[in-house]
């Protein structure tokens, strides 16, 4: 019986993320197998309810390859066993120390997939968590909303405590601290607050724009600030905006955040959100053909974390109907959750949201001019036509003042050329954007 679940296990370890595999699939046991039930042992309720969520289809196929059955799989709490900290999959070599739970498994480096618009960003979380304290202080990683910064900073906190299990690690969120800071306040523990701030090693503060306009969380949190960096202990920020654009923080702090090393991650293309899609399906078990995969790519413009909520109600839809999962399903699955905003824009609006953005007259879009100042936002306002509204290139092209449909093209293309390095355009596109609300 457990020769069977072993060669299964050798089985599904092909299938699943490494780690995820060590975490959650490694400790089972099969206890019990009868007709039709099969009982795999697990070391807490924590492991039934994940492994359930996210590998019992695997498990199932698994099974079902090697007895052509498909018999329901019970999971059994082991009650002998201690709880685990379920989310310690890796201890480190040798030591029996393990990563302490504030550590989700699911982000590490390694499932982290690396494209250009995150590059810089991984490359410097990776060079900062092998040598933590020296070359990278702080380390401050921005980028909008779903891109990855929890992920990264995660994974960093991981991989330091991997290396060293004795480094004292503390990952906090913003809203966390300042949450914890009122009632510590509240209760006369300031003191004890302090403590627990100033003597670690590392510490990872995640989406610090939170910070911005609280006053006295600012102040503790300067002095915590500089108190380490004193001592050359690490810290890590993440924040969805460059630090002198967070509103309501103190310049202090602001020069504090950028006197270190600045990384942000841009939207991700089609190519890297197609690498996830690929990773995560493969991850849990399952195949998204690759067209479905670009359509999901291409739909989801830039969150990822919406990325991995379309693809898994795809998977859902095709589980519970039965139907393979293909590029009909999936237009059905999100038909209406994102085609809606899409139609919505309008050449006009765009036009009227980039003359404002620059400060231009309502027809400088229009006109004939080729001065710089007026050539810029032109094309981006067409790269921004091209990308989100469905019209065809003559139509966009009349809207601006009766230009050919190759005119569009070619500002497409360069305004996209130009993203990739010229950040001013791309803070400009990001605050247009926002002036659209897409
Ligand atoms: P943020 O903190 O920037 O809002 P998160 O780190 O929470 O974003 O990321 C949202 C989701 O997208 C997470 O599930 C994360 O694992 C996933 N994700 C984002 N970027 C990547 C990437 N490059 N590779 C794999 N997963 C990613
Ligand atoms: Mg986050």
């Amino acid at each position: 019986m457990q020769t069977f679940w072993d060669d299964c296990k050798k089985e599904l370890e092909k299938r699943i993320d490494h780690h995820n595999f060590i975490s959650y699939i490694a400790p089972t046991k099969m206890t019990d197998s009868k007709e039709g039930e099969i009982s795999l042992l697990v070391p807490s309720t924590f492991f039934a309810d994940w492994i359930e969520k996210h590998y019992l289809q695997s498990i199932r196929e698994v099974i079902g390859t090697k007895t052509g059955s498909d018999p329901k799989i019970k999971f059994v709490v082991d009650a002998k066993k201690p709880e685990p900290a379920a989310n310690n999959p890796a201890p480190a070599k040798g030591k029996k120390r393990q990563v302490s739970n504030q550590f989700k498994p699911q982000y590490s480096f390694d499932t982290f997939v690396v494209g250009k618009s995150n590059e810089f960003a991984n490359a410097s979380a990776l060079a900062c968590a092998k040598n933590p304290g020296t070359k990278y202080n702080p380390l401050y990683l921005y980028g909008g909303v779903g891109l990855g910064k929890t992920h990264l900073v995660q994974s960093m906190g991981r991989m330091i405590l991997e290396n060293n299990p004795d480094a004292k690690v503390l990952y906090i969120s913003s809203d966390n601290w300042v949450n914890q800071m009122i009632s510590k306040i509240k209760n006369n523990q300031m003191e004890e607050f302090r403590a627990t701030f100033r003597k670690v090693d590392v510490l990872l503060v995640d989406d610090v724009q939170f910070f911005g306009g609280k006053a006295a969380t600012q102040e503790e949190f300067f002095h915590t600030f500089n108190e380490l960096f004193h001592e050359g202990k690490q810290i890590v920020i993440t924040s969805d905006q460059f630090p002198k654009d967070i509103k309501g923080l103190e310049d202090r702090l602001k020069s504090r955040f950028a006197s270190g090393l600045i990384a942000d991650i841009q939207p991700a293309d089609v190519e890297t959100k197609v690498a996830i899609i690929n990773k995560k399906s493969s991850a849990n078990g399952h195949v998204i053909p690759q067209e479905v995969a670009f359509f999901l790519a291409e739909t989801i413009r830039s969150n990822i974390r919406e990325l991995e909520g379309s693809m898994a109600r795809v998977i859902a839809v095709a589980s519970i109907t039965g139907r393979p999962i293909d590029l009909a399903l999936a237009k059905e699955t999100l038909d209406g959750v994102y085609s809606e905003e899409k139609k919505h824009i309008g050449v006009t609006q765009i036009q009227k949201a980039v003359t404002e953005y620059y400060s231009l007259k309502p027809n400088d879009l229009k006109a004939k001019s080729r001065r710089r100042n007026l050539v810029i936002p032109r094309q981006l306002a067409m790269y921004i036509c091209r990308d989100v509204t469905e019209d065809s290139l003559p139509t966009i092209g009349k809207a601006f003042g009766g230009r050919d449909h190759s005119t569009v093209i070619h500002a497409f293309q360069k305004v996209k050329k130009d993203l990739e390095t010229n950040t001013k355009l791309y803070k400009d596109l990001t605050a247009i954007k926002k002036i659209l609300e897409i």
